[in-house]
């Protein structure tokens, strides 16, 4: 069963600290250049915030790189799950490195963190990573598609910017992939120096609206791509944070999952040790990590190495991240909606009560944010594209 994607409600469409998809997702600007393919036109305000060029750095919010920081460092999923930080999830790490910078600074240098972009990097942005440990780049490669020709970066300046990187801090992310630019796709691949980290990943076209008639590469062209990469010596990654978590010596509570599929990356990962010594937690252990959330349990058993949590409370895929990640073993919450077909849905207002009575996340203030970006934004005045 795949998990459905989770859309924030109203009240938090701008929040610039989320906890979505598997990470800590912090933004310090608003707006981007507005591909069309981009996830975030699943929000219809976001979609529409694309398509009219709007640009906020949140310090016009009087939100501070300082507060942020406290806000970010206080969250359960910081301090006792070393939930991996993402940047780059409402705009482009491009649009906010110098703001980004300060962060990084209150952030301690062995905590894991991803930049993402799809522009060529900047010297001063190379520097940053050549000077943290605990950060990657994440450069997002897009094969040439002529229907989203207004959106393209040609490959060959990102992966030049980039060339100061060691693979180590490096992942390069082939999307999206469709239909139709399958020999562009191994062009890339041929052209990206010895040793890459790679992923690749097809085009999704699922709720984003105005998107033209086109299809995602099929599984067996994802293969081939694999297979490609890896005859280039490169390492093929189904998971990017993997990266950061060979060079943190993280384990990843993914591993029985995938450890030990014919064609992982994990056969030869030099972190295999880390992630295959992770000794299960206790039930007991568990039950009081979900007492801190105020998830009721009304049954818990182990399920292979992991751990199924039987509730009625309507509970989110960050709460089951914060204890996979806290415990480094995969923890189900039988209340956290999968289907087979993945699709979208917005997160219940209950959700977002217990967060608030918790302390799992700082709801109120990040609506207070939220609404004024939104304002701003309503108003009309702002700087556009
Ligand atoms: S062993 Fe596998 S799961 Fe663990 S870090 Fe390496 S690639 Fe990732």
């Amino acid at each position: 069963m795949k998990r459905h994607k989770e859309l924030l409600p109203e009240s938090l469409e701008f929040s610039p600290i989320r906890l979505l998809g598997g990470f800590i997702c912090i933004d310090t600007h608003i707006g981007c250049r507005g591909c069309k393919f981009c996830l975030n036109r699943r929000q219809p305000i976001l979609h529409r915030v694309l398509e009219d060029g709007f640009h906020l750095d949140l310090s016009e919010t009087g939100l501070s790189t300082a507060e942020i920081c406290g806000l970010i460092t206080s969250l359960p999923s910081f301090r006792e799950a070393m939930v991996p930080i993402r940047i780059g999830h409402l705009s482009d790490w491009a649009y906010q490195y110098q703001d980004i910078e300060h962060l990084l600074d209150c952030i301690p240098d062995d905590y894991p963190i991803t930049l993402m972009t799809r522009f060529p990097l900047a010297e001063p942005q190379v520097e940053t990573v050549l000077r943290r440990p605990n950060v990657i780049v994440h450069a997002t490669l897009t094969p040439y598609m002529p229907e989203f020709h207004q959106d393209y970066t040609p490959h060959r300046s990102i992966v030049e910017s980039v060339s100061p990187l060691p693979p180590t801090s490096l992942i390069f992310m082939l999307r999206p992939l469709v239909e139709g630019n399958v020999s562009e796709t191994l062009r890339i691949i041929d052209s990206l120096p010895e040793g890459s980290h790679i992923c690749f990943k097809k085009m999704s076209t699922d709720e984003i609206p105005s998107m033209p008639d086109i299809r995602p590469v099929t599984k067996h062209e994802i293969e081939r791509f694999v297979q490609t990469a890896e005859s280039r010596n490169h390492v093929a990654l189904d998971y990017f944070g993997c990266v950061l978590r060979k060079k943190l010596g993280i384990p990843f509570f993914k591993f029985d999952e995938i450890g030990n599929q014919p064609s992982s990356a994990c056969l030869a990962c030099p972190n295999r040790t880390v992630c295959e010594s992770v000794t299960p937690p206790g039930l007991a252990e568990i039950k009081t990590a979900l007492e801190k959330l105020h998830i009721d349990c009304s049954g818990i058993r182990t399920d292979g190495s992991g751990v199924v949590v039987e509730t009625r409370a309507t509970a989110s895929r960050a709460e089951e991240i914060y204890l996979s990640e806290k415990f480094k073993k995969p923890i189900e919450i039988v209340t956290v909606k999968r289907d087979s077909n993945r699709g979208s849905h917005y997160m219940k207002s209950d959700v977002f009560e217990r967060w608030a009575s918790s302390g799992f996340f700082p709801v109120e203030r990040m609506e207070t944010i939220s609404g004024m970006i939104k304002k701003k934004y309503e108003s009309g005045i702002y700087n556009a594209d």
